[in-house]
């Protein structure tokens, strides 16, 4: 759709001059639209799609089935109560039964780690029978109690202006005891996990969550793995991964209608090619239909990310992020029998880890740093369905589908050169998974309407064609500290760039990163307070 995509109201088209240009319609371009329209301030988003979300989205990729997959990211930490209770969204997260299962090979049987989110005597037993003690769960629990416990001192941080870096470490030292800000926030996270476990794929689950989209390793001196694993850690003050009841797509549909019904002007099929500024009033140029335009404005928000920014400034080119997943979303007829024999039912309800022990991550990253797919390709599987099937019409749902989507590590960007790659890597992470079925996965495959298999996969660079998330970085670039990186940046929102008037509102700024609406409410906020003050002198 183009131009007018509020709703039916012709009177909502872009005006010459408005408030607030907003560059991007995804979720958090979204969230920034809603906030500032809610208190008056006038707003024009420019997405150039033809729908609105960005990576947050539901769609029906196989012609004939009707599963309305969350097509890129799927589960939601991030996304803090206040801002679902400020924008009134009308949006359900779910829990899922199980945390995540493990399936392992041990002396040539079939076993698996299994970590309900409510743990019980079934873990308990697993970790038992794995680590051959209760030590390994002993530790498990102490380490998470001291990670949920950072979590809640921290998430509520993410809603205020940046606090300076010794504020932050007194409050988690006094919440978790001393010791925990070095190990996790200036030691390399691979000290503390191989000091606190023993066994290597226990030690692998654990850093996982250090490694999604991030292309790193345990001991990596840049520290980036500690930040990404931060942000997976402390999602609301416990770091849980929930499942958006409908899809992602419902998350963003939530965020248009607040934005919508609050006056925001959305605009789809509208690509922002140039920002002007002065740093007090800016010039968006556009083109919607093949027709350009221009929208003066106050200040401009950016939801793209800030490689992108740095073009449509005419700046000098930053450097490129890298995206280093691999996405495949698939539509089974019916889940596949473990070899473990656990039950498809608990196994796929939370996160399924394929050769991501400790151990085979490191390879995994040594052989994709030196130019090669890893095989096996470290990859995590999670099933949608067993949690929410309302992403199923009607005939999908009584035919018992279910969705299945898989996330692999270690495949970089620079990797996927050749055309092949992608197929290469579909392979190589299917026959990962395959080690732990009793069918291969392939026959489990439902068919569309033309009798063609239903799976689909994205590399990094479909992504950037896509998304437009440079290199395919899903976070559009490594992830920041959640604290202010100077004594300047100390009281502000993260979303501030070297002009005034021009800020980030999205996945790029600093608190960024994943499905959370932070740094959009953050970028608004700076906005609305900055209005205020004006209005007060
Ligand atoms: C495959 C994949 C899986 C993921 N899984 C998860 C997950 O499960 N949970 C999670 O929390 N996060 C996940 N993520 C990360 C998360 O989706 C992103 O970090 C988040 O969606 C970014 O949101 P955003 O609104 O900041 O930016 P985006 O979603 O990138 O939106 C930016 C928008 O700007 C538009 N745009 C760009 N340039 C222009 C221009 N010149 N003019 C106009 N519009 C423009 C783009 O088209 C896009 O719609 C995943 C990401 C991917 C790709």
């Amino acid at each position: 759709m183009a131009e007018a995509a509020s709703g039916d109201d012709p009177e909502r088209t872009v005006p010459p001059a408005t408030d607030v240009v907003i560059v991007g319609g995804g979720h958090n371009g979204l969230v920034a639209a809603a906030y500032l329209a809610r208190f008056g301030v006038k707003v024009a988003l420019l997405e150039r799609l033809d729908r609105l979300g960005g990576a947050a989205v539901s769609e029906r990729p196989f012609p004939g089935v009707d599963a309305n997959l969350s097509r890129y990211s799927y589960l939601v930490s991030l996304m803090p109560y206040a801002v679902v209770r400020d924008l009134e969204l009308d949006l359900e997260l779910r829990s899922r039964p199980v945390a995540s299962y493990t399936p392992v090979i041990r002396d040539g049987k079939h076993d698996g780690l299994l970590v309900e989110r409510r743990p019980g005597p079934r873990t308990a037993d697993s970790f038992r029978r794995l680590a051959g003690s209760d030590r390994e769960w002993r530790s498990w629990q102490e380490f998470y109690t001291r990670i949920e416990r950072a979590a809640r001192v921290i998430a509520p941080t993410l809603l205020e202006p940046l606090a300076p870096k010794g504020e932050l470490m007194k409050s988690v030292r006094e919440a978790c005891g001393s010791g925990f800000w070095e190990q996790f926030m200036e030691r390399p996270l691979g000290e503390v996990i191989e000091e606190t476990f023993a066994d290597d794929d226990v030690r692998g689950v654990v850093l996982t969550d250090a490694l999604i989209g991030t292309q790193s390793h345990a001991h990596d001196p840049s520290l980036r793995q500690n930040r990404c694993f931060l942000y997976h850690v402390i999602g609301n003050g416990t770091g849980e991964w929930r499942v958006p009841i409908g899809g992602m797509g419902e998350v963003t549909g939530s965020l248009i209608r607040a934005a919508d019904k609050a006056g925001a002007v959305l605009v789809t099929g509208a690509t922002v090619t140039q920002v002007e500024t002065d740093g007090r009033r800016a010039s968006v140029t556009y083109t919607v239909g093949g027709v350009e335009r221009r929208v003066d404005a106050r200040y401009v928000l950016v939801n793209a990310a800030p490689k992108v920014l740095s073009e449509l400034m005419g700046r000098a080119p930053q450097q490129q992020p890298e995206g280093n997943q691999l996405k495949i979303n698939m539509v089974l007829a019916r889940l596949p029998r473990l070899r473990s024999g656990m039950d498809a039912e608990t196994a796929f309800a939370g996160t399924f880890h394929i050769d991501e022990s400790y151990s085979a991550l490191r390879t995994a990253y040594t052989t994709a740093e030196g130019g090669a797919l890893p095989d096996p390709l470290p990859s995590e599987v999670y099933c949608h369905t067993l949690t929410d099937r309302t992403i199923l019409g009607a005939d999908a749902a009584s035919a018992g589908l279910h969705t299945l989507t898989l996330f692999g590590l270690h495949t970089p960007a620079r990797l996927y050169d050749k055309p092949e790659t992608r197929d290469e890597a579909v392979r190589l992470a299917l026959s990962g998974l395959n080690r732990y079925l009793e069918e291969p996965i392939e026959e489990c495959l439902a068919l569309d309407a033309n009798g063609e298999p239903c799976l689909e996969a994205r590399s990094p660079l479909d992504i950037e064609r896509e998304l437009a998330m440079p290199g395919g970085h899903i976070f559009h670039g490594d992830l920041d500290w959640p604290w202010a990186a100077s004594d300047q940046e100390v009281g502000r929102w993260g979303a501030e760039t070297d002009v005034p008037n021009v800020l980030l509102c999205g996945s790029g700024a600093r608190r960024g990163g994943a499905v959370s609406g932070v740094p959009g409410r953050a970028a608004a906020l700076a906005i609305l307070l900055r209005r205020q003050r004006r209005r007060r002198n």
